[in-house]
């Protein structure tokens, strides 16, 4: 498996190179939406630690990020007034990863609407903002 690259989209984020939507941030993780949602407020968390995936993650850094995912898929029921959520994390390009900075996918879910392929559609930046302001609002 490659080395991780401290050049990746997130590791950008996390340094405060590049902006974010940003929903949760604690001592261990960050939470902010996705750009190109596969489902209304797609959202990411991702590990402070510099981990490529599942592979070279450390088990307490894995229960940090998985921590904060059981709260943020509460509030995200809420928040997008959903009825189901699915939880993914892809490891290695095999899997569909395609940004290599570990990173679990939290997206809301409606009866009968399907989740849009991966990077279909840059999302508006007015609707990101409203997305991030619920699902802020709704984790309290
Ligand atoms: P993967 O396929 O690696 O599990 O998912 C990577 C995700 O990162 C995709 O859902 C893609 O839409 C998202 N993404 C790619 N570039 C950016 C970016 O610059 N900002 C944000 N917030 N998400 C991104």
């Amino acid at each position: 498996m490659p080395a991780y690259d401290t050049n990746n989209i997130f590791a950008k984020i996390l340094r405060g190179e590049l902006p974010c939507y940003k929903v949760y941030e604690d001592e261990h993780v960050l939470a902010f939406l996705d750009i190109m949602p596969r489902s209304p407020g797609h959202t990411l968390v991702i590990p402070k630690a510099p981990a490529r995936n599942i592979f070279d993650i450390s088990p307490d850094d894995y229960v940090h990020v998985a921590r904060a995912t059981h709260r943020i898929s509460a509030a995200a029921m809420k928040a997008f007034n959903a009825d189901g959520l699915t939880v993914q994390q892809h490891n290695e390009p095999a899997s569909g990863q395609v940004v290599f900075h570990l990173h679990i996918h939290i997206m809301p879910r409606h009866h009968g609407v399907s989740l849009l392929p991966p990077a279909s559609r840059k999302e508006d930046a007015k609707v990101l903002e409203d997305n991030a302001a619920k699902l802020i609002a709704a984790l309290g």
